[in-house]
């Protein structure tokens, strides 16, 4: 019997918010993103194993890694 195992990575946009960079100092619009990895058998996805949460800066690309807790008081602004 063959069996099929497999790990992707999805990333989806939570919500946009206005922010000032780290890298670029410039003030703007930064995006929150979820990257998840999820277990996968015969390619359908079943049990997610991680979240990632990242604010990212739409001028420059720079990339934040955000708690969970982050996130949340974020999305609550
Ligand atoms: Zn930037």
């Amino acid at each position: 019997m063959l069996v099929i195992f497999g790990i992707t990575r999805t990333q989806r946009l939570l919500f946009a918010r206005p922010g000032s960079c780290p890298r670029c100092r410039v003030a703007g619009p930064h995006q929150v993103l979820e990257q998840a990895s999820r277990l996968t058998f015969f390619f359908i996805p079943v049990l997610t194993t991680r979240r990632h949460y990242f604010s990212e800066c739409l001028n420059c690309g720079c990339r934040t890694e955000l708690s969970r807790q982050q996130k949340d008081l974020l999305a609550a602004r």
